[in-house]
């Protein structure tokens, strides 16, 4: 490394940074250049930049140069404060901070009194001697802990044993002489624990800390933080070495942290707590209860301290005005004087982030679309759900897999029919299920939330929780759940039928007992910076929905279509499941036909509500895949009805269901191999759809293009043939109709052999739709329905960086994008999305964007996560 510059004064109104310069200062080194070229009071100091880290790594803690521009530094910043390290007069103290590019709030170190010895303490002393030899023990004890590695407890134990012997309940009871006497015995553990004296010298001080610091960024827990929030390892943190103020001198010194608005809300109102002569680390750890920084209660600081608070109110309109974003500050007042300590954008609930960016925007500070940068994917999905009151008390039990957001609280019931009857008694109810399937629809529907112990991100209760909008923790590998005995076990904790459970469906957490929520609202301010994202993003948004309901509600949400409608879930209903089942169990193809006959006038009635919810909008409508375990009767008592109805035995039933029993359902008779062995199904559904867009173009004057799509293609072959049945039957009904209508027939892409022949595939297909979900499986091998068992290993050993059902996989990525190409190639106009889960979880949508697809289609809660993620996308991208 060359003698570059690595260190940045700031000081005496002028610095050598800004705030443009977070990757190489730091967040908080940056900003208090910033606040210094301002003109706000700030202490004086330095920032050592994040490169010296970097180095400080690569070369064994030698920085060639650094020690010289530190020590110039240091009698820069004596000349600015007009003292000096080590005076026994008056001598100057520093703090010594960590601060990388992105906030890693406690993840690393900080020393502060730095520069205190048995001479300076004297100098201290003539600001109160109690003062001076509490700050010096708090210095030990801190550096002892931070550089020398010694146990706090240590010192913890000696300030607990001299409390007791004084009889004194809080620190502030002992006198400057019990200070005194602690630092003797500190400096005793010192010596006794290191066999050496604690170090003297300020400027030995000085390096001990910034090599700490240095250091604490490869600490194991910061380490972990970074993993979580998807920091980089290799961008170091700076040090910021400042001027100490103290706002713990007497009663005319106080410290606070302050936000510029209202970050629970958003509403413009100076927000904020303060304490009376504490430091920093006493708000910190909340042994003194805050006061307000202003309003209707007593000793606020605008009645104690009313011009200090007129000047802070002052520096929140400067501060807020240059930054245009809601500031989070913090200030120490010193025997009447504020002291800016730092400046950064403020973290913020959804809702308020939501209304100071609509706010900010009616002001004339941002444009529109820094206003939809300003809300993130994330938080736009916590808007649309019930969530825990964030300071209730909660007892998590158990961790399964966030499967569907939001929070849920009811009394446990372990099967759908007791479901409903306890919510037809008005009760509200959790269902509790090893796993669910399509018999359990009802139980679903009714209940607020769904836990499950098996199963993961695309299992059936994921998906269809979902779709209904509802909470949803999938997998919850503790849990025991007997259905016989309705309890669930989870370690030594049994819960009964009945007992009140809550979830929470991002964490994917269950908590014994109840917890307080805050209810969604949507108001204008969220439609507002919606309808600015949406003139933002390229990426169209559609829904998978399979009830007028739910179509409804998805375009309720703004979705621009159907992208997905599962046929086999409109048999979820326990009167129609009976008809599938009839259908599946069929002997012969007259059984067959006169199943799908009782199927057909439902269909077509379903088709009709859905495309009117979705009138004038686009919808894909997928012929039928249904992985027969989900539809095949499980208990013979389920037999009884059906045989009835197909007149044959329940012995030859169960014998035929016996036959149909798969191995890998998964990889089974499903999709379009079930249409290839029975044509009967793929033209009974094309019946249905074309028959009801024909009854609302003549009957209604709807203009509609259904799009037909066939599932689980492999072959070019599977669907040249099933291409040619929907034609002929579309034609066959169009022209008895005598309706004018076109339609499309697509396919979805959800096999890599579909992927990598997309231009054999893409000759009989008008449109792709990537089943992302059967990518997935299908790509890694790994069953949708098991992997919930061991991907939490996966993904906490850092095999995978994320659960490849919920965020798209890089090598799923390929196929993708290698299909897009290959279809294009032999037809240009072919139009591409994706109906797999990933179509609203945000990097995906992303990834979609890059990948050049037409639309991605969600359920439709996630259809407004979808959109503002799609604009998020187009931004970065630099479209816009
Ligand atoms: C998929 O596989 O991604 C898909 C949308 O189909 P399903 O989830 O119904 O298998
Ligand atoms: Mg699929």
């Amino acid at each position: 490394m060359t003698d570059s510059k690595h260190v940045f004064f700031f000081g005496n109104g002028s610095a050598d940074g800004a705030s443009s310069m977070k990757n190489e200062l730091g967040g908080k080194g940056a900003n208090l250049a910033e606040m210094t070229n301002l003109g706000l009071p700030v202490p004086a100091g330095f920032t050592i930049d994040t490169a010296s880290c970097v180095h400080y790594f690569e070369n064994n803690g030698h920085i060639n140069g650094l020690r010289e521009q530190v020590s110039v530094a240091m009698s820069a910043l004596e000349d600015a404060m007009g003292k000096r390290f080590g005076d026994s007069a008056d001598p100057l103290l520093v703090s010594v901070r960590s601060g990388g590019r992105v906030s890693m709030p406690g993840m690393m170190d900080t020393v502060l009194n730095l520069g205190l010895n048995d001479e300076a303490v004297q100098g201290l002393a003539r600001g109160g001697a109690r003062f001076a030899w509490d700050s010096y023990r708090r210095f030990i004890q801190m550096y002892s802990d931070v550089v020398l590695g010694i146990h706090l407890k240590h010192f913890e134990d000696a300030l607990h044993a001299l409390k007791e012997a004084r009889g004194a309940a809080v620190d502030t009871e002992l006198s400057a002489q019990d200070m005194q006497g602690l630092v003797a015995t500190y400096k005793r553990i010192v010596q006794s624990k290191l066999g050496r004296p604690f170090p003297t010298d300020p400027t030995e001080q000085l390096w001990g800390a910034i090599d700490a610091v240095f250091g604490s960024w490869n600490n194991h827990h910061a380490i972990e933080y970074r993993r979580q929030n998807g920091i980089s390892d290799e961008w170091g943190t700076a040090v910021n070495v400042q001027a100490m103020v103290y706002g713990n001198m007497g009663d005319d010194c106080a410290t606070g942290v302050a936000f510029t608005r209202d970050p629970g809300t958003g509403e413009k109102r100076f927000f904020g707590e303060y304490l009376i002569n504490a430091q920093g680390e006493d708000v910190v750890a909340g042994i003194r209860t805050p006061l307000p920084l202003n309003g209707e209660g007593s000793n606020t600081l605008e009645q104690v301290m009313p011009e200090i608070y007129a000047q802070l109110e002052e520096l929140r309109h400067k501060l807020e005005g240059h930054y245009r974003d809601m500031q989070d500050l913090e200030f120490t007042i010193q025997q009447g004087r504020l002291f800016m300590l730092q400046t950064r954008n403020g973290k913020r609930t959804a809702a308020a982030a939501i209304r100071i960016a609509v706010d900010m925007v009616a002001e004339g500070s941002i444009d529109e679309t820094t206003a939809v940068q300003r809300v993130t994917a994330e938080q736009v999905e916590a808007m649309l759900h019930s969530r825990l009151d964030p300071s209730a008390d909660k007892d998590i039990v158990a961790e399964g897999l966030g499967a569907s957001p939001g929070a849920a609280c009811g009394q446990l019931v372990f099967t759908a029919d007791d479901a409903v009857a306890w919510s037809e008694a008005g009760k509200a109810v959790i269902l509790a299920r090893p796993e669910t399937s399509p018999e359990d629809i009802a139980g679903m529907g009714v209940a607020e939330g769904i836990v499950t112990a098996r199963g993961g991100a695309t299992s059936h209760a994921a998906v269809v929780a979902r779709g209904m909008g509802k909470t949803c923790v999938a997998g919850v590998g503790s849990l025991q759940i007997d259905t016989e005995a309705k309890t669930a076990r989870i370690g030594d904790l049994v819960l009964n039928e009945g007992d009140t459970v809550t979830l929470e469906g991002t964490e994917g957490w269950v908590i014994n007992g109840s917890v307080a929520m805050i209810d969604p609202e949507l108001g204008d301010d969220f439609k507002q910076v919606m309808e600015w994202a949406d003139k933002l993003r390229r990426l169209g948004v559609r829904t998978n929905a399979d009830t007028p309901h739910d179509a409804q509600v998805a375009r309720d949400f703004g979705a621009e279509g159907i992208g997905l409608c599962r046929t086999e879930h409109m048999f979820f209903d326990e009167e129609r499941i009976r008809a599938v089942r009839e259908m599946i169990l069929s002997s012969n193809i007259t059984e067959r036909r006169a199943a799908l006959a009782k199927i057909l006038p439902m269909q077509r009635d379903d088709f009709i509500g859905i495309f009117r919810a979705m009138r004038d909008l686009p919808v894909t409508i997928r012929l039928l895949d249904p992985p027969l375990h989900e539809f095949l009767p499980h208990h013979r008592a389920e037999l009884g009805p059906i045989a009835e109805q197909m007149g044959v035995s329940v012995d030859v039933l169960a014998a035929r269901v016996e036959g149909l029993q798969e191995s890998n359902p998964m990889l089974g008779h499903r999709g379009c191999r079930l249409a290839i062995t029975f044509p009967e199904i793929a033209e009974m559904q094309t019946e249905a759809i074309v028959s009801a867009a024909c009854h609302l173009v003549n009957e209604e004057g709807f203009t509609i293009v259904p799009e037909i799509m066939i599932p689980l293609v492999g072959l070019a072959e599977e669907l040249r043939i099933l291409r040619a049945v929907v034609i002929e039957t579309a034609d066959r009904v169009i022209a008895a109709s005598g309706a004018k209508l076109d339609y499309l027939v697509g396919t979805m892409i959800e096999l890599p052999r579909a992927a990598l022949t997309a231009d054999e595939v893409g000759q009989h297909a008008d449109f792709f739709s990537f089943g992302t979900n059967d990518l997935t499986q299908t790509t890694f091998g790994l069953s949708r329905d098991d992997a919930g068992k061991f991907l939490p290993d996966y993904i906490k050993a850092g095999i995978l960086a994320a659960d490849p059902f919920a965020t798209i996989d890089p090598a799923v990525g390929q196929l993708v994008e290698l299909a897009t190409q290959k279809g294009r190639s032999v037809r240009s106009d072919l139009k591409v999305g994706i109906c797999g889960e990933h179509g609203g979880d945000p990097a995906s949508v992303a990834f979609c964007h890059g990948a050049g697809l037409d639309y991605v289609s969600c359920s439709p809660y996630r259809v407004p996560v979808a959109r503002m993620a799609a604009a998020h996308a187009a931004l970065k991208d630099g479209d816009i």
